[in-house]
């Protein structure tokens, strides 16, 4: 430990605690910051969330040195080692973050940059956004983790310049010299990509449930997402968007057209009741297990879809990329789709 180290980590726990309190560019768990001190990499732990970092370590020290020397050998299963003993397991984005060559290196699913990383053209886009200053890749859909490390290398040694990293339907990776130099480049970005949201007439209550088992949504612009046509046909086309939307809130919408509809299929059918339902012209309703991880990840569904057009054309994951995000073989996939028919 040294005062430079220090110093680091207190800008860095200091930039967490405040943009994990904005759900604009943080939700829930997602996202995560790292910054390199010698042979050290200082990487967030799986689970732990950038709100936190001033009330809890949520920063874990893995041996940099190493994983740097795999990565040449372009071995991306290789395991971080933890230096020192905790309880804590460091992200599954740590490669990610290893083989960025900046001192500091945040990953986040900004709204902002991730309603543009959801649509068909988004190439166009984002390669017009590019400048003198900012020098940027865009890489495909990869699962996170080893897959998505490997796309990344594979892009940077294209363009070893590159300190903005776009992850398509996914989210954004930015280098630095510093916490404030990451700052300026992602709020270059936020400025340079930012889209007006979509006049909506704002739910002005919160509905009732008609069903025991189910709550309201307390968040009263979600039910939008039932009761605006546009938004409810979103569910349907393009719900697959990003991993933790797939990963928090399952590969499909629970979408009714009324409450009879509901009823008649959950009498033929009781054991599948959805954490999640949507009721058309209604509201947004959830089980009483539907934690604050998932609502946070509701309103990051909500937040890209009101920054779309309604005609723009989305992308959404294909079938075994969702698969493979839940780690289900693509057959058990395709045959558990197939029962919900
Ligand atoms: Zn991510």
């Amino acid at each position: 430990m040294n005062n430079h180290n220090d110093q680091t980590r207190a800008q860095v726990i200091q930039f967490c605690a405040s943009i994990g309190k904005n759900p604009l560019l943080v939700q829930g768990a997602g996202g995560n910051v790292s910054w390199k001190d010698s042979g050290t990499l200082w990487i967030k732990a799986s689970g732990t969330w950038l709100a936190e970092a001033d009330q809890r370590n949520i920063f874990v020290p893995v041996n940099l040195q190493a994983l740097q020397h795999a990565i040449q050998q372009r071995n991306f299963s290789v395991t971080p080692q933890l230096i020192g003993t905790y309880e804590l397991k460091p992200s599954i984005e740590t490669l990610l973050h290893a083989l960025m060559p900046q001192p500091v290196v945040i990953h986040l699913h900004a709204i902002e940059i991730l309603a543009h990383l959801v649509r068909a053209d988004c190439e166009k886009t984002l390669i017009a956004a590019q400048n003198d200053s900012l020098s940027c890749v865009l890489v495909a859909y990869h699962k996170p983790g080893q897959e998505l490390a490997q796309a990344v290398y594979d892009a940077l040694m294209q363009k070893q310049d590159a300190r903005v990293v776009f992850l398509k339907n996914h989210g954004v990776v930015i280098g630095g010299s510093s916490i404030a130099d990451v700052v300026a480049t992602l709020n270059t970005l936020i400025a340079m990509l930012q889209t007006p949201v979509a006049a909506l007439d704002h739910a002005r209550h919160i509905p009732v449930s008609r069903h025991p088992d189910y709550v309201p949504i307390q968040d009263p612009t979600l039910h939008e997402l039932a009761t605006h046509s546009a938004l409810f046909d979103r569910l349907a086309s393009d719900w697959a968007l990003y991993p933790d939307h797939v990963v928090f809130l399952g590969t499909q919408a629970h979408t009714y057209t009324n409450w009879e509809q509901l009823e008649t299929l959950f009498t033929a059918n009781p054991h599948e009741k959805p954490e999640l339902i949507f009721i058309r012209d209604y509201g947004v309703f959830v089980t009483r297990t539907f934690n604050i991880a998932k609502q946070a990840q509701l309103r990051c569904y909500y937040d890209v879809l009101t920054r779309q057009q309604t005609d723009t054309v989305l992308a959404s994951l294909h079938h075994n990329q969702i698969a493979a995000l839940l780690d289900w073989d693509a057959e058990k996939y395709r045959m558990r789709l197939a029962d919900t028919l």
